[in-house]
């Protein structure tokens, strides 16, 4: 692996760890590859690539419970790896770290067994306007059963939450607030810990989404206080279909089971079904074992980085690229909050955003184009979608440049 040779006076050698992406020394269109939608999934590295095909060609097994060597292997690998995302969270215990699919299915546990078993008619749930839609939806549906009312917290021009009237939404009806860590459609970072401590003294519990925090910056649990955390393994830089809810232990144990099935029980009759101690009660079936496996290897892999020294190197990407696109004619960015993680929003002149995508995309250049799955805040900004251009550490001012000229090039086209 790259990573670990390729420190110089401890700054990582962010080419060196380039070579550790095999996909992205390619050519697409006949032009270099340069990928630029790490906020949609990131790419994975070598080690999380080896990681699954080690699984399946030295120990695939069922994990838990069974006697043989190769299911011992499997599930010390898996729970090796709780204890990772435990560490990596600065979580109390293992116990608190669920796997899940990843973000989506984290927000729907919780508001199927918590929010379930506590929300009744006339309380209040708020959200802001800037969630992605996995982020609103779980909570229409609870409010729909129950008779409750979602609340929304207003942004500002520049893709600010406005926190003064975040304050003036909570009051004793407040039972949950959930609040994305980071915007994934314009790159904002939300005021996370401020919000928490006023929702806990308006007696609600904070579910974070950190689907866009993990990948970009330390995430501390503790520290931040949160009740629960979602985030998915795609994102930062595992493999799909794993993710992990976070929570409180007092929280997950009077919470009641999600999904019925093996693993998640102690013991099972037709008088009745005792469930198992958490995690487990939240980890019904056969699991994304190797999924589980790679989401350790992969934090291992940025903690070796380091995550300040990934934050400070893709702030300075933020930079570049908005003095750089700044300077093409017509180019206007959607969101321009101060506090911003390395996401850059965009429209140019009344191109259709879908139409600069087609063309960048003949350059060798992967963007995303759309709303992002926020229809609620690209409704504010009056605006159908964006152009998001996202960065990941094995990013380059070079493959910046390549972005900027590229569209000077479609825009020439499209005009
Ligand atoms: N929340 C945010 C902020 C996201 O960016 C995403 C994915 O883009 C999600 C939730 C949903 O993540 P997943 O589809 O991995 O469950």
């Amino acid at each position: 692996m790259a990573v670990s040779s390729s420190s110089k006076n401890n700054l990582p050698d962010w080419a060196y760890i380039r070579t550790d992406f095999p996909i992205l020394h390619q050519k697409i269109n006949g032009k270099k590859l340069v990928y630029f939608d790490n906020a949609a999934t990131s790419q994975k590295p070598l080690s999380v690539i080896n990681a699954v095909s080690d699984y399946y060609e030295r120990y695939n097994s069922n994990i838990h419970r069974g006697a043989h060597y190769l299911a011992q292997l499997a599930t010390e690998a898996y729970e090796r790896s709780r204890q990772t995302v435990a560490q990596h969270l600065n979580a109390n215990s293992e116990a608190e770290i669920n796997f899940v699919r990843g973000t989506t299915e984290a927000i729907n546990l919780v508001a199927s067994t918590y929010g379930r078993q506590n929300i009744k008619s006339g309380d209040e749930i708020i959200v802001t306007e800037m969630e992605h839609h996995s982020n609103i939806v779980p909570w229409q549906l609870l409010c729909a059963e129950k008779g409750a009312t979602l609340k929304v917290i207003p942004v500002n021009d520049k893709g600010e939450l406005l926190v003064e009237e975040y304050l003036k939404l909570l009051n004793n009806k407040t039972r949950i607030v959930s609040v994305a860590y980071v915007s994934n459609a314009l790159g904002t970072i939300h005021p996370v810990k401020e919000i928490i401590e006023a929702a806990h003294q308006a007696g609600a519990v904070v579910f974070i989404d950190a689907a866009q925090a993990m990948p970009h910056m330390k995430v501390d649990v503790q520290e931040l206080d949160c009740d629960f955390l979602g985030f998915s393994g795609h994102k930062v830089y595992a493999t799909t279909g794993i993710g992990v809810l976070y929570g409180k232990r007092e929280l997950l144990e009077k919470m009641p089971p999600y999904m019925g099935g093996g693993e998640m029980i102690k013991s099972v009759s037709f008088k009745g079904t005792t469930y198992n101690e958490i995690p487990y009660k939240f980890e019904a079936g056969t699991p994304n074992i190797e999924g589980g496996i790679a989401l350790g290897v992969a934090l291992n892999y940025i903690q070796l980085i380091g995550l300040d020294q990934i934050a400070a190197y893709e702030h300075e990407l933020l930079l570049y690229g908005t003095e750089t696109l700044s300077s093409i004619e017509g180019l206007r960015i959607i969101g321009t909050a101060e506090n911003k993680s390395s996401v850059i929003s965009f429209l140019i002149n009344n191109i259709h955003p879908y139409d600069l995508g087609v063309l960048l995309n003949e350059q060798g250049v992967a963007i995303r184009t759309g709303h992002h799955c926020c229809q609620p805040l690209m409704d504010r900004f009056g605006i159908e979608g964006t152009c998001r251009a996202s960065f990941a550490f094995y990013n380059t001012r070079e493959e910046i440049d390549q972005l900027a000229e590229s569209l000077n090039r479609a825009v020439h086209l499209l005009s």
